[in-house]
């Protein structure tokens, strides 16, 4: 077996407040391979933003991470000190956050952030010191360069029309979708073995959003780059996704292959999710919120973190932490009345 892209192995972040630790990530692992598709589901304050800053190494002070590890391509990013976790990150490993105008500079060209990105991290011969960064500002791009000529490339593979004109544009003079796209070039234009995909739809309309995910697994395809998607919209995640991994309060409930998850979800808060999400197939069915919220995550108190909120809770769920179990194929949910072939218990 190939080493994986990506191992995250009992990773613990934690952020210490005047109200006690809050354990945002506690115990999580799980793997992708190069060229697979891995999705991280699960609502608004599960923790899976903070996972992705772990890995990234931009967890916000006072956040730290107090356990386990991460390796990158096989090599510990924690050992790694921040020049060589830099050297990596925008180069090997790169992201798409949800909100394109926080991530592209407003005051470049969209075709120069691109090439500026390879210069940075590819041997252009190109000079990347701030006095040749400030000059292409002043006078604007070079646009003969080897730099160049690949963000051109880029525009075009994500489907921007025109990519020689467009790349002359700031960001402001993209629309929302195009600007999606564009961040879509930059992360993918050093051919990175992994990009961390952060709701990277979420504020586009159904149509783009669609039309940006075919393109994302297109240039998988192309480049062979692992992506972690992260996202609370499971419609996205059965489009896209080889694998699936089930975040609640912190912790990973369930994994499974996208379509055995989808068609034999075994942990409740999963079973729950789905039964909250509107099917394309039958969007007249009757939607089943899941009750109460995600916890606050200090301290919290019960062993399983889903008990208050489960269907199927018993005074055991409490008190015993659930471990991972195999419920079926490459599959495992960690809830104590699931049994090895998903047999309720
Ligand atoms: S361990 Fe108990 S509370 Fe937790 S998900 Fe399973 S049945 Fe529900």
């Amino acid at each position: 077996m190939s080493t994986p892209v990506l191992s995250v192995d009992d990773l613990r972040t934690q952020f210490p407040t005047d109200r006690g630790v809050v354990r945002a990530v506690d115990g999580v692992s799980l793997s992708i391979e190069p060229g697979e598709i891995v999705g991280l589901v699960g609502e608004s304050g599960s923790g899976k933003s903070v996972l992705a800053e772990s890995v990234l190494g931009i967890v916000e002070e006072p956040g730290e991470i107090a356990g386990g590890d991460i390796r990158f391509d096989g090599e510990s990013l924690l050992e790694m000190t921040d020049e060589q976790r830099q050297s990596i990150r925008g180069g090997r490993m790169s992201m798409i956050f949800q909100d394109p105008m926080n991530s592209l500079n407003p005051t470049l060209t969209v075709g120069e952030q691109i090439a500026e990105t390879v210069r940075l991290h590819q041997d252009t011969g190109e000079s990347v010191t701030l006095s040749a960064e400030l000059k292409r500002k002043i006078v604007g791009a070079a646009k003969n360069g080897e730099a160049w000529r690949r963000a051109i490339e880029m525009l075009e593979s994500v489907q921007i029309p025109e990519p020689e004109a467009r790349a002359d544009d700031f960001p402001h003079q993209f629309s929302g979708g195009m600007r999606q796209r564009a961040m879509i070039a930059m992360a993918l234009a050093c051919e990175p073995d992994l990009v961390i995909a952060d709701e990277p739809t979420t504020a586009l309309d159904v149509t783009i959003q669609a039309q940006i995910l075919e393109e994302l697994e297109d240039l998988k395809d192309e480049f062979d780059t692992a992506i972690l998607l992260i996202t609370h919209d499971l419609a996205v995640v059965a489009e896209t996704c080889d694998r699936v991994n089930v975040m609640y309060a912190g912790e990973i409930v369930e994994r499974a292959e996208t379509r055995e998850l989808f068609s034999s979800p075994e942990h409740p808060y999963t079973q729950g999710l789905i039964a909250s999400t509107p099917q394309l197939e039958n969007p007249d069915a009757t939607l089943e919120p899941i009750e109460g919220n995600v916890p606050d995550l200090i301290d919290i108190e019960y062993a399983c973190h889903f008990a208050p909120r489960c269907p199927e809770a018993e005074r055991e769920c409490f008190e015993r932490a659930p471990e991972f179990r195999s419920v079926g194929d490459d599959h495992e949910a960690a809830c104590l009345r699931r049994g090895p072939a998903g047999d309720r218990l």
